[in-house]
C-alpha cells in the first residue's frame, strides 16, 4: 500500500472515531471525555479551563514543535475530506492544480480574530480561573455545527469545491486559521523531509507534493523542506524513486534559513488586482455567514466567497469580456451562483440569528447567576435590537435577579406600553413589585394577568401568597384554589407554609 493510501485510511480512521465519540456522547451518555478541537485554545486561554479540547490543543502544539505539521497531514478529520475529494475528481479524470495566491491572508485573518476572542472573553467573562474539566464542552459546543445539512455543505464546498477550484487542500491554505498557529511552531521543528542523498532533479517529488511546495528546489537549495506549508505527509518520500528523500531529525528550519517562514507564498498565480478580489469576496462572505449563521460557518462563508472570486476571475482571464456578456455567455456561471445563492439563503432564514445567539450569551450568565454580566450583555443586545422583546424581557429578568427592582420595573413598562395585555409579563412586573415589598401594586398587576389570561396559575399562586403574607387566610384561599387541583393539595401547601413561618419565629 502506497502512502497515500496509508494516510487517508489514517484519516478516515479518525472520522471513524469522531463518530463513536458523537454516539457515545449523545447516544449512551458517556460524557467524562468532551470535544477533541483546536478551540481548546479559547477554554484554556480564554477561560482558563482545562478540558479535552485544551489538552488537544496543547498534544498538537507539543508534536508539531518537535516533528512539524504531523497533525495536518495524518490527524486532522478535515483533511480526509479534501483528500477524498481529490482522489474523486482524479477518478473523473479531472486533476485540479494547485492555485497559489496572497489571498490566504485570510487565514491570518481569522487566527487574529480567535485571538481577539480570547480577549473577548476576558472582557465578557473577567480574567481566568484555572480549572479542570475534561468533559466540559460547553464554551465550544454551542458554535459547532449540528446540522447534517451544514456539514454536507462543508464537505461540499470546502472541500470539493474548493479543491477542484483551487487545487489539493485548499482548505488547508486558504481557510483554516489553525495552519497558520502551527505553521509558526513547525519553524522550530527538528524531524523534516531531508535530502539523504544525490538528487536526479526528475521533479517528481514537486509534482505530488500535497500542499504545492516546490521540494526539488528546497531540497537542491537547503538539503531540506523549510516550507511552513509542509504537513509532513511523505508524500513526496513516497514519489521519489531516486530514495533521495527521508523523514529525519536535523537542524530545524529557523538555524538553516535564519528567516522566519510564514505561509503567504512569495510567487503568486495572480496580479494584485484579482487578489484583492479573492480577498475581499472571501472576507466579506465570511464576515455575514458570521454574522448571520454562526461563528463557525464563517468557513462556509469564506469558500463561498473565495470559490465565487476564483470562478470569476477564470472567466474574465479566459475571455477577457464584461460580467454581462460572461454571464449570458456561460451556463455554468449562472448556475453555480445560483446554487451558492439559493444555499446562502437558505442556511439564512435557518439558523440562529445574531440577536439570538447574543441572547444565548447573556442567558448563560444567567444560568450561572451572573446576573451582572447578563445585564451587560442584554444592554449591548437591547441597543442593537432595540425592537427585539425577548432580550429587553431577559434585561428585565436579569435587573430582578440582581435586586435592580427599579430598572427592571422599566423595562417591564417599556414592554407593556407595546403589549398591554401581556399576561406573563404583568405577572412578572407583578413579582417584581412583590420582592420590592410593594404588595398592593404587585396584586393589582397580578390581578391584571388574570384578566388577561385567566389560566395563569402562576399569577392566582401569587395574589394567593401576598394574602397569606398579609395574613388574610380567606382571601388567599379564594385564589389558592384556582392553583392546585385538590383541596388536599391546597391545605397540605398551607400547613407547609405555615410550619416554615414557626420555624422561623
Ligand atoms: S490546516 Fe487546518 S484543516 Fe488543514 S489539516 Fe491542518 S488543522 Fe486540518
Ligand atoms: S523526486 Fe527525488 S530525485 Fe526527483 S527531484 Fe525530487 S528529490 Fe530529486
Ligand atoms: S513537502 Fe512532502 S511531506 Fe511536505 S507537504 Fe509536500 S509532499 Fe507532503
Amino acid at each position: 500500500m502506497n502512502i497515500n493510501k496509508k494516510r487517508i485510511l489514517v484519516l478516515f480512521s479518525i472520522n471513524v472515531f469522531i463518530i463513536i465519540h458523537i454516539l457515545l456522547w449523545y447516544t449512551y451518555g458517556f460524557r467524562k471525555v468532551g470535544t477533541f478541537s483546536l478551540n481548546g485554545i479559547v477554554n484554556l486561554f480564554g477561560f482558563g479551563l482545562l478540558n479535552s479540547a485544551a489538552v488537544f490543543f496543547i498534544i498538537v502544539v507539543a508534536v508539531t514543535v518537535f516533528f512539524g505539521r504531523v497533525f495536518c497531514g495524518w490527524g486532522c478529520h478535515f483533511a480526509f475530506f479534501q483528500e477524498l475529494a481529490l482522489r474523486a475528481l482524479h477518478k473523473c479524470g479531472i486533476r485540479p492544480s494547485i492555485i497559489h495566491s496572497k489571498a490566504n491572508i485570510i487565514q491570518y485573518v481569522f487566527l487574529l480574530k480567535t485571538i481577539t476572542a480570547i480577549f473577548e472573553f476576558w472582557h465578557i467573562y473577567g480574567f481566568p480561573q484555572f480549572h479542570i474539566n475534561i468533559g466540559d464542552t460547553q464554551v465550544i459546543t454551542p458554535d459547532l455545527p449540528r446540522s447534517p445539512v451544514i456539514i454536507a455543505l462543508f464537505i461540499l464546498f470546502d472541500a470539493f469545491l474548493f479543491v477542484y477550484l483551487m487545487g489539493s487542500r485548499a482548505f488547508c491554505r486558504y481557510v483554516c486559521p489553525w495552519a497558520p498557529l502551527l505553521a509558526l511552531f513547525e519553524n522550530v521543528s527538528f524531524w523534516r523531509i531531508r535530502k539523504i542523498r544525490e538528487c536526479t532533479g526528475c521533479m517528481s517529488c514537486t509534482k505530488n507534493c500535497t500542499m504545492g511546495i516546490t521540494v526539488h528546489e528546497e531540497i537542491a537549495q537547503h538539503s531540506a523542506v523549510v516550507s511552513a506549508s509542509c504537513i509532513r505527509c511523505l508524500s513526496c518520500k513516497g514519489a521519489c524513486q531516486n530514495g533521495t528523500l527521508d523523514y529525519k531529525f536535523g537542524i530545524n528550519a529557523l538555524s538553516v534559513t535564519r528567516t522566519f517562514r510564514w505561509l503567504i507564498p512569495k510567487v503568486s498565480n495572480y496580479n494584485i488586482y484579482a487578489e484583492l478580489i479573492l480577498i475581499f469576496c472571501g472576507i466579506i462572505t465570511a464576515f455575514y455567514t458570521q454574522k448571520y449563521l454562526g461563528s463557525f460557518q464563517t468557513f462556509l462563508g469564506a469558500a463561498w466567497g473565495l470559490c465565487f472570486a476564483v470562478i470569476l476571475l477564470k472567466i474574465l482571464e479566459r475571455k477577457r469580456i464584461t460580467i454581462t456578456e460572461t454571464v449570458l455567455e456561460k451556463r455554468s456561471f449562472p448556475a453555480v451562483s445560483l446554487i451558492v445563492l439559493s444555499t446562502l439563503v437558505w442556511c439564512w432564514g435557518t439558523f440562529a440569528p445574531h440577536e439570538t445567539r447574543l441572547l444565548m450569551r447573556g442567558n448563560r450568565f444567567m444560568d450561572r447567576m451572573e446576573y451582572e454580566k447578563a445585564i451587560v450583555t442584554f444592554t449591548n443586545a437591547v441597543n442593537e435590537y432595540p425592537s427585539n422583546k425577548q432580550i429587553r424581557s431577559s434585561l428585565a429578568l436579569a435587573y430582578k435577579n440582581a435586586g435592580n427592582y427599579e430598572k427592571a420595573i422599566i423595562e417591564y413598562r417599556t414592554l407593556l406600553a407595546e403589549d398591554p395585555e401581556n399576561a406573563v409579563l404583568r405577572n412578572n412586573l407583578g413579582t417584581v413589585y412583590y420582592r420590592k415589598g410593594e404588595y398592593d401594586a404587585a396584586i393589582e398587576e397580578y390581578k391584571k394577568a388574570i384578566v388577561f389570561d385567566n389560566g395563569l396559575t402562576a399569577a392566582y399562586g401569587n395574589i394567593g401568597l401576598i394574602f397569606l403574607e398579609k395574613g388574610n387566610i380567606e382571601e388567599a384561599v379564594y385564589y389558592l384554589e384556582n392553583v392546585f387541583a385538590t383541596e388536599e393539595e391546597m391545605y397540605q401547601y398551607l400547613l407547609t407554609y405555615f410550619g416554615s413561618k414557626q420555624g422561623q419565629i
